[in-house]
């Protein structure tokens, strides 16, 4: 019976597979997979007739993501109209900073077949384990950094700031895979609205071979258009600010700023 499941691999290469994704792969007629080509060759020995969703994607600066995201749904809507059993694959959380994943789902549902994502480890799921950073801790709040770049969104630098394809920031033709130094200069330009010129910044980027570690790169804040670069890269911001009591919300609750931790 047709039916499509959205999921996803996690980061590291074969270790962060969940047994729940692993049964849908095994029981699935057609198989999409979109990940990078070390982990496409160890999947494709399992699963050999996988289609690559990365097929789609241009050269760099030659073609609309857009364009490639509108290829990569109607691939996906394709053998499930069909009446196959579809699993669609991508790499970390299918659900996280991913457009066609639920687009393909709402799609399906639309057209009145079962859909379903199911989740699996992401970046950031690493990114605590790896920079022993506990969200609850500071708060978190997590952006797009071109969304966050070219918008008006508001920021609190007293909780943790994750900004997502930081590698791609500012490219509004949707068609690089690299940024520049420019760019990067407006994002710091940006961020020093809210922090010093010498705040430490973390680039980081979690392992995605068993071999390798992951990347947990400090520097100054003003020193990041020096830096390098890449799609996996992700930027974390340590909070700059301390917290300042609520004193109407301590009244409400009978009590004064001496309670809190
Ligand atoms: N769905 C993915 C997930 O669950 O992590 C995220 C996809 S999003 C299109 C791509 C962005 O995720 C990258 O620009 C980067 O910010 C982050 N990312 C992907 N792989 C990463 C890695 N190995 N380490 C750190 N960040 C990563």
């Amino acid at each position: 019976e047709a039916r499509l499941v959205i999921t996803g691999t996690g980061i590291q290469l074969g270790r962060h597979m969940t047994g729940r994704v692993q049964t849908e792969l095994d029981q699935a007629d057609v198989i999409l997979a979109m990940m990078d080509d070390f982990s496409l060759c160890w999947l494709q020995q399992k699963y050999p007739d996988l289609i690559n969703l990365s097929q789609f994607y241009g050269k760099d600066g030659e073609k609309d993501r857009r364009q490639t995201y509108q290829e990569m749904e109607d691939a996906i809507l394709a053998p499930l109209r069909m009446g196959k059993r579809v699993c669609a694959i991508f790499y970390g959380h299918p659900g996280v900073f991913a457009d066609v994943t639920h687009a393909a789902v709402k799609k399906a549902r639309q057209e009145g077949y079962e859909a379903i994502m199911e989740p699996a480890i992401s970046a950031d799921a690493c990114l605590y384990a790896d920079l022993c950073i506990d969200p609850g801790l500071y708060g978190i709040q997590a952006y797009e950094a071109t969304q966050f770049l070219v918008y008006d969104r508001p920021l609190d630098p007293s909780s943790t700031l994750i900004l997502w394809q930081v590698g791609v920031v500012g490219d509004l033709s949707c068609k690089k895979f690299h940024t520049q130094p420019e760019n990067v200069r407006a994002l710091v330009e940006k961020l020093k609205r809210w922090y010093p010129a010498d705040h430490e910044v973390i680039l980081y980027e979690a392992a995605v071979l068993p071999i390798e570690g992951h990347r947990e790169e400090r520097l100054p804040l003003n020193r990041l258009p020096e830096a390098e670069f890449r799609t996996i890269t992700t930027l974390v911001i340590p909070p700059a600010d301390s917290w300042l009591p609520d004193l109407d919300a301590l009244e409400a609750l009978g009590v004064t700023a001496d309670a809190l931790p």
